[in-house]
């Protein structure tokens, strides 16, 4: 570190005290602690912004001693994004969420995370369009796209985006929405943390009081059945009803199967359909019942294991057919140990009725996500790495063959510049050009891969 950079770290921690931590003190562990351990290089300086003219002297001082600049929000970016070996701007003061009087927004700090937000709605009858893990954060989710269950009714988590208060590359603090700012508002609707700081966010939240929702575990013996059944059922589905699957493994290691249906609509009329699914094969257990959409999400929690070596992938699939089934089966068969698991989400309904070019996310016809994950538990071993990479590459190779272009941003890895212009699609020229405008020298580019000539600097 030179004597400049110490210098302003110095003069930072005296202009915010108490905010600033370095390494060796605990709120740096915290802060630095993310879902995926961390691999890279660690940050020299974190600030535990608690508003946004902390955020702001963060950005000044990054700017002056040439830092390095990241966001952490919920931590739970695959790729750990959220470091930088500069300063890191840590949000987990900034949590509050308030519900509008007439209960149709939700106000969020910029770091909410799912679990904050579902804490507020859940007590009034209300539901937010999240994803399915109570730890993420919803600014992130929400500026990469934010698949979820209630997706098929309600849309991502980013068409609820109402408005977002924004710190932006020059220091300046903006609102954002569909008046102020409108060419911001549009990139941060899936162009991700590439913009600037979101402070707060202001979204849509809904009258849902419960849901019809829970898993059914299928021994792996039947899972080319059950997903047979899975392909033939899907398009059948209406929007109020989605049907997630996963394969994982279970308690014992072994891997299983298992479907997460959700019914959104009308109490009890959902009912029919989930009594279909227990028909697919010898369920082994069943957690479906009707319930708050908070409780299902903090259900969920306890199949997440935090801390590991991650490599991730995904890619969107135009039907789910048998060449689906088939390499779902195989890829599970030959898993590289039980921290191999391949999720899908669906993509329906209210989300496929946004236009393209209303917000920057690239693809709105139906499909499905189809996410990869290999872990293991963490410990610095380059053929353990070689042989979940290996597993990942091959398990994606799969289903290249019917993959449409691109896939979801939130999941790319660093620099994949090539997959991020396919994702972006006929959005991406708008949002090269918005980054131009907004953040010109690139400042927030520890963040989702952008289309190829957004990549004003390289991003590692
Ligand atoms: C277990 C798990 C479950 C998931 N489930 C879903 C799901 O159901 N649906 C879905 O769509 N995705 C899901 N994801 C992906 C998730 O939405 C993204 O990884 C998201 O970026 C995580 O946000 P975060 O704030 O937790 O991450 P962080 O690691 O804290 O941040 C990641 C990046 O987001 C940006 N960012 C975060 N907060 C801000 C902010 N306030 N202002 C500006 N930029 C910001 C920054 O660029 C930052 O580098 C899941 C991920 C995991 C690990």
């Amino acid at each position: 570190m030179t004597d400049l950079t110490e210098k302003a770290l110095r003069r930072l921690g005296e202009r915010l005290p108490g905010r600033v931590s370095r390494p060796g003190h605990g709120r740096y562990r915290t802060a630095t602690a993310l879902w995926a351990k961390p691999t890279g290089a660690m940050p020299q300086a974190v600030v535990h912004c608690r508003t946004a003219v902390d955020v702001q002297a963060a950005i000044d001082t990054a700017r002056r001693a040439g830092l390095p600049l990241s966001v952490r929000g919920g931590g739970h970016d695959w790729a750990g994004r959220a470091l930088c070996d500069g300063l890191v701007l840590d949000l987990a003061d900034m949590r509050d969420v308030i519900i509008s009087p007439d209960r149709r927004s939700a106000l969020a700090g910029g770091g909410a995370r799912i679990a904050d937000v579902l804490v507020a709605t859940d007590r009034l009858g209300l539901v937010a369009a999240t994803g399915s893990c109570s730890g993420v954060g919803m600014a992130g989710l929400t500026l990469g796209g934010g698949y979820g269950t209630l997706i098929g009714r309600f849309g991502l988590a980013l068409d609820n985006l109402i408005a977002a208060d924004v710190v932006l590359a020059d220091g300046s603090a903006v609102t954002a929405d569909a008046l102020r700012e409108r060419e911001l508002f549009w990139a941060l609707c899936g162009g991700g943390g590439n913009f600037g700081v979101v402070t707060a966010l202001r979204f849509r939240v809904h009258e849902l009081p419960s849901i019809t929702s829970g898993m059914l575990i299928f021994p792996f013996a039947e899972a080319k059945s059950v997903l047979q059944r899975y392909a033939d059922i899907l398009p059948s589905l209406p929007a109020e009803f989605t049907l997630e699957l996963g394969l994982l493994a279970g308690p014992d290691g072994m891997p299983v199967i298992f479907l997460l249906p959700t019914w959104c609509g009308a109490p009890g009329k959902g009912d029919a359909l989930i009594a279909r699914l227990l028909e697919f094969g010898t369920a082994l257990d069943s957690t479906v019942a009707r319930r708050r959409y908070g409780e299902l999400v903090a259900s969920l929690d306890r199949h997440i294991s935090y801390g590991q070596r991650v490599f991730m992938e995904s890619c969107w699939l135009a039907e789910f057919n048998d060449a689906g089934v088939d390499a779902l089966v195989e890829a599970m068969a030959n898993a590289a140990s039980p921290g191999c698991a391949i999720l899908t989400h669906q993509f329906k309904g209210a989300a496929t009725e946004v236009p393209l070019g209303a917000t920057a996310f690239g693809l709105r016809r139906n499909h499905l996500l189809v996410e990869l994950l290999a872990s293991y538990p963490d410990r610095s071993d380059p053929t353990e790495d070689e042989r979940h990479r290996q597993w990942l590459r091959s398990a994606t190779q799969a289903f290249a063959a019917h993959a449409l272009p691109g896939a979801y941003p939130n999941f790319l890895p660093h620099g994949d510049v090539t997959r991020a212009t396919l994702a972006f699609g006929s959005n991406a020229d708008r949002l090269i050009a918005a980054k131009r405008k907004y953040d010109p020298d690139n400042l927030f580019r520890s963040a989702i891969p952008l289309p190829r000539s957004a990549a004003i600097k390289a991003a590692d």
